[in-house]
């Protein structure tokens, strides 16, 4: 499906033709927090405010939003400071409550895209209100792009014609740098396959840390990201949720500051999106190849400590029968994966060899 006439997200008095930015905290907590860092953000000229009200929680248990409390407060942002509101929905009554409130863009969450029924209810609730207001959805927790575009054309189906993407990661288990792994093919593969969905990146999500979130909303801009949604909390240390990703608005002002916008027209063009994605995912088959070789050694050792050879030829032959019949069956010619299979070999027994030379 071609989603053929989907409309620019674009507000009045905010600049179209710079990155769109969206900050706020994770979670609305208080009146006073809400506020005190809704007002330090408009000072520094932040346009659109977010707050989580509904929060979706990995356990029971802890802090779950506001709720609908909440939605009065971005009424006051709204009417105190000019800001453009933004919260997440998950459920038909979320969007009824936040439509009603006049809440000017929502955003879905990586655990609802990722469900289609979610998505479905969701987008019904939508339709049924003759809703025309801005919906912007991130990333499934899994990396899946046809589940991604699926909940953006459930939307489209019903009606929304200014839809947008968050990139904010993907779960992955683990310890990681990243709290979300970026993967970033997928969103570039998302740009080259829908040109004309504005792109936002999330770097609060996907790095969990305050200090990933300038290295990461530069990373997005190079690549062409038409924006970023950043968490801003008046004390982060204090937040209730996310606390260590979020940044108080003063910071995220230095950070907004010193980051470099580039012609986001160069960086449009498929090839450079196709290329992209080629710097990706070679810098994957390094790391896979890297992890490869560890484990050959520990291998390595392990064949040391119990006087087995190197060398097994068993083993090795149906490592190449198997890894050469699934190439195979992807489209690869067997001896293309032939020799990668053998350089591979090759460079694991240097590597043990190197382990059974050690004293
Ligand atoms: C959020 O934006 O606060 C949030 C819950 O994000 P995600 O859905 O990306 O986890
Ligand atoms: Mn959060």
């Amino acid at each position: 499906m071609t989603m053929t006439d989907l409309q620019p997200i674009v507000f009045e008095g905010v600049d179209a033709n710079a990155p769109m930015v969206i900050a706020g905290p994770c979670s609305a907590e208080t009146r006073e927090q809400v506020l005190d860092t809704a007002r330090q953000l408009a000072a520094n000229g932040i346009k659109i405010f977010r707050a989580g009200i509904w929060k979706p929680r990995t356990k029971p248990g802890g802090f779950e939003g506001v709720g609908a409390e909440g939605l009065e407060w971005l009424k006051e942002v709204k009417a105190e400071t000019g800001m453009y509101t933004s919260t997440e929905v998950a459920t038909r009554q979320h969007v009824e409550a936040a439509l009603a409130a006049g809440v000017d863009l929502l955003w879905i969450g990586a655990r609802t895209s990722a469900n289609p029924f979610a998505m479905q209810e969701i987008a019904d609730a939508l339709a049924d209100a003759g809703a025309d207001v801005p919906v912007l959805v991130k990333n499934p927790v899994n990396p899946d792009l046809e589940l991604w575009i699926g909940a953006m054309e459930r939307l489209y189906n019903a009606g929304i014609r200014r839809i947008g993407a968050i990139h904010r990661g993907f779960s992955a288990y683990g310890k990681h740098l990243y709290r979300n792994l970026p993967q970033w093919h997928i969103p570039i593969e998302l740009r080259r396959r829908l040109p004309n969905i504005p792109i936002v990146c999330d770097p609060s999500h996907i790095g969990g840390k305050r200090e990933l979130v300038a290295p990461l909303s530069q990373q997005a801009l190079d690549m062409g990201f038409d924006g970023l949604i950043v968490e801003s909390h008046c004390e982060p240390d204090c937040a209730w949720s996310d606390k260590a990703q979020q940044v108080s608005p003063d910071v995220l002002n230095f950070i907004l500051n010193t980051l470099v916008i580039r012609d986001a027209k160069t960086s449009t063009e498929s090839l450079t999106l196709l290329r992209q994605q080629i710097d990706q995912i070679d810098n994957e088959i390094l790391e896979s190849l890297n992890k490869r070789m560890r484990v050959s050694r520990e291998i390595g050792q392990y064949k040391k400590e119990h006087r087995i050879p190197v060398l097994q030829a068993g083993r090795y032959d149906s490592i190449m029968k198997s890894r050469v019949k699934l190439a195979v069956e992807m489209g690869m010619s067997a001896e293309f994966m032939t020799s990668v299979l053998s350089a591979i070999h090759e460079e694991s027994v240097r590597q043990q060899i190197d382990i059974f030379n050690r004293r």
